[in-house]
This record gives C-alpha cells, structure tokens and sequence, in this order.
C-alpha cells in the first residue's frame, strides 16, 4: 500500500499528479491569464474591480489558472499596501459544488474566513458573537455585517465562486455583491480617504449559465468575460509530460503512451484533469503489476476504470434529492416506463410526468418528504448540468407539450451505483 512512498517504486511523488496540485507554470493559458489579470489590476491601485466570469470546460484550467492569479495578488498587495495603499486585497475562495450553494452558504463562508479574525481590522464580522460562529443568522444579517467590516476598513474583497452555477439562488447572490458597492460609503483610513469594494470572480463549466441569469442581474454585473478553450492533443502531451517528468520516475511513461493518453484526453473535451487521472491510474495499474513501465494495455485498463471512478463520485457526491430523482429516473427506465407509449416512440425516452410519479414513489420508500413539481423541475436542471441527464420538449401531442428525459449515461450502471448510495438492497434494486 504504501509502496509508492519507496525508493523502488514507479512514482516519484504522487502529489505531482494529484489533479488538486497546481503548477506554477499553466502553459498555454498566457492570453487568459492577462486578461484576467488586466481586470483585477484595477484593485492594486486601490479602486473596484470589474467582475470576471470564467467559462470554460471541465479541465480547461480555469480553476487553476483563477487560484495562481489571486494567490498573487494577495501576495503582491501584502508588500505594497502599507505604503501605497492603505487598504487591502482579500480572496475568498470558494468551490460552490461543496456545499456554498445557496447565498447563506456563500455568506458565511466569506464571514466566517480567517482573514476578517485578523486584530487588525474594525467591525469584523465575528465581534460580540458569543457563539463564535454565525449559524441561523438571517442572510439579511450577514450581508450587514459583511457590508460593515468591507466599509470599515476599505478592503476589496474578491470573492471567488467556482462552479458557480450550482449555487441555487445565483441571481440574488451576483446582484447582492453588485448592489453592496453602491451602499459601502468612504471611509477615512490614517487621514486618507478609502472605500471598499466586493467584486466577483465567478467561475462556470457552463457557457449557458449567464442565459439562466435574470436580466436586470445581467445588466448589473458589468462583468468580462474569459473563454476557456480546450486544450488539443499536442497541448495535453506537453502539460502531461511535464507532469510525468516532476511524478514519475525516469522511464516510467514512454513518449508514445503519454501521446496515447493526451489523445485520449483530447477526445474527452480536451479535459486536461482526465489525463491526469489516466496518468496516474495507469501508473498504479503498472506498479500493481510489479512493473517500472507503464504498457499501453495499463492505459487501455486506466481508461475504463478511471470513467467509472467519474460516474461514481459524480453519482455519490449528489445531493440526496437528485440522487433520489435519478434513481427514479434509471430505475423507471429499468422498467421500460410507466405511461402507455406509441407504438413507434423511443424506448430511451421518459416523460416527467411518470418520473415524477416515481419519485414519490422512491421517497415513500426511502421515508422522505417528495420536493415540489417546481422542485422536481430544478433538479432536472441540475441532473442535465452535470451531463447525467439530457432534457427535451416534446411537440404537443396527446399529453400537451412536456418534458422528455433520457439517461446521459448506461441505466444498469446509474441504478446501480445510486440504488447503492441511497441504501437499496438487490430487493427493490
Ligand atoms: P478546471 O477548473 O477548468 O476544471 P483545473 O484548473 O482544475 O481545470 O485543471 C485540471 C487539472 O489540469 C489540474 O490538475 C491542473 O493542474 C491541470 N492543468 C490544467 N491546465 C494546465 C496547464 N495549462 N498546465 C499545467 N497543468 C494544467
Ligand atoms: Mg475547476
């Protein structure tokens, strides 16, 4: 188990290849990284930011790329500000796929950050709180004491949201953090005059998300935007070998098995984290086999174990509403559906109507309160976001036009990896 640790096994260090390590150097990102930069340079002189919105496909590195950029820019800021500034530069990071997904979440984050403990600042957000934290306080009570402790010492505070199309109620949350910037007033800080600002650097694997985003939002966002482009096969080998060189050991990975994997990654949206993952999988495959070498049958075995490894975690980390809804959804399948179909209508295909059904259904069995039609609506939604679902119209028939589901992955698979993680025995599996 440990054997990568040791001398004589194929890995040098592991972490190298973890898809959470981020190099310092991001070839192939010099444009994006600039323009980012340009945007935010406003606040190194002291004024608001625009907001950035990053788009860009999974594994494009717009998550690393973001945490290099504000990483320095607190560095930078840390050395200057005294002197130049009198005011300082805070990053609130924040992944919303884990669990900052509602503007409370978000909130709470934000306050409850070492940064704003510090001695030095007035009003910060935890002062005369007994409890220590700030659980069950109203969002509205939040977003004063954020407005305060930003006013008081006229930070500018970037708040990083990654993922951010997971966040349910997004719209009110971007058009808080805009609206905050016309509240926060001047302050006088060591005889200079200051003002605070909060801006936004939100993060989406979604191009579509802004479409989603209430217009008077939009409109007040003001923000730039940063496309992320996959990255082709010749640009995945580079950043892989680079990897394969600082994680492996000499001749661990041939030049034609990382061309192998990058190509592979290539097809999969240019999805720079993939290869990684093949990477290192096959690494252990290899070291599994007592071998120093990676062979392209490790590769060809990585693949396949590293899709359901994907499936899995996707699957398992739901919240347990969507887990419930896509078991209804793989589970009615199973069964062919429930409605009466056409003669000639597909067999891959649901109504909503019978999944809903089924929901209430599976949540009887599982002892939990059905969400909403409304509910059920959102968390279709969601399901299609991450791929697990696709959803259409259908024209209007007999049943009225209504939404049509199909499984954005293979059923026996989905039942079985949900019906597992939701406690189904084989019996009603
Ligand atoms: P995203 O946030 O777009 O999904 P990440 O920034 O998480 O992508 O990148 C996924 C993985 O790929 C990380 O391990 C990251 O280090 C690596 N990566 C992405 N782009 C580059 C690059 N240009 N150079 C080196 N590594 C990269
Ligand atoms: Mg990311």
């Amino acid at each position: 188990m440990f054997e990568a640790d040791r001398g004589d096994g194929i890995f040098r260090d592991l972490s190298i290849l973890s898809p959470h390590y981020v190099p310092k150097e991001l070839p192939y990102r010099k444009g994006e990284i600039s323009q980012i930069t340009s945007v935010l340079s406003s606040l190194l002189k002291g004024v608001k930011s625009n907001n950035v919105f990053v788009y860009g496909k999974t594994g494009t590195g717009k998550t690393s790329v973001v945490k290099n950029i504000t990483r320095e820019l607190e560095l930078y800021l840390s050395e200057e500000e005294r002197i130049k500034l009198r005011s300082r530069v805070l990053v609130s990071y924040m992944n919303c796929r884990l669990g900052f997904n509602s503007k409370y979440q978000v909130y709470l984050k934000i306050l409850e950050d070492d940064a704003l403990k510090e001695q030095t600042l007035v009003a910060r957000p935890l002062d005369g709180v007994r409890s220590g934290n700030l659980n069950g306080r109203s969002p509205t009570e939040l977003y004063s004491r954020l407005k305060a402790v930003v006013e008081a010492n006229a930070l500018h505070l970037v708040v990083v949201l990654d993922e951010v199309d997971m966040v349910r109620e997004a719209d009110e949350l971007l058009y808080a953090f805009t609206r905050i910037n016309d509240e926060i007033r001047e302050v006088s800080v060591d005889g200079q005059v200051r003002r605070g600002s909060v801006s936004v650097i939100g993060i989406s694997n979604s191009y579509s998300f802004k479409n989603n985003l209430d217009p008077r939002t939009k409109s007040a966002l003001c923000e730039e935007e940063v496309v992320f482009k996959p990255y082709n096969a010749k640009q995945l080998k580079t950043i892989l070998a680079n990897r394969v060189k600082a994680g492996f050991r000499k001749g661990g990975v041939s030049e034609s098995n990382v061309a192998l994997i990058a190509a592979l990654a290539a097809q999969t949206n240019g999805d720079a984290r993939y290869g990684l993952r093949l990477l290192q999988k096959a690494g252990e495959i290899a070291q599994g086999h007592r071998r120093k070498r990676v062979k392209k049958e490790d590769v060809m075995a990585a693949k396949s174990r590293v899709e359901e490894d994907i499936l899995h975690e996707l699957i398992t980390t739901l919240p347990e509403h969507l887990q419930i809804v896509l078991y209804s959804i793989a589970e009615l399948m199973g069964r062919g559906g429930q409605y009466k179909r056409l003669a000639d209508a597909p067999s891959d295909v649901l109504f909503s109507g019978e999944v809903y059904e089924n929901y209430e259904r599976t949540c009887k069995l599982l002892n939990r309160a059905p969400r909403t039609m409304r509910w059920f609506g959102e968390y279709l939604k969601e399901l299609e976001i991450l791929g697990l679902v696709a959803l259409s119209m259908s024209g209007s028939g007999i049943r009225g036009s209504t939404t049509l589901i199909r499984l954005g992955a293979g059923q026996a698979e989905v039942k079985r990896i949900v019906g597992q993680s939701l406690g189904f025995g084989e019996a009603q599996a």
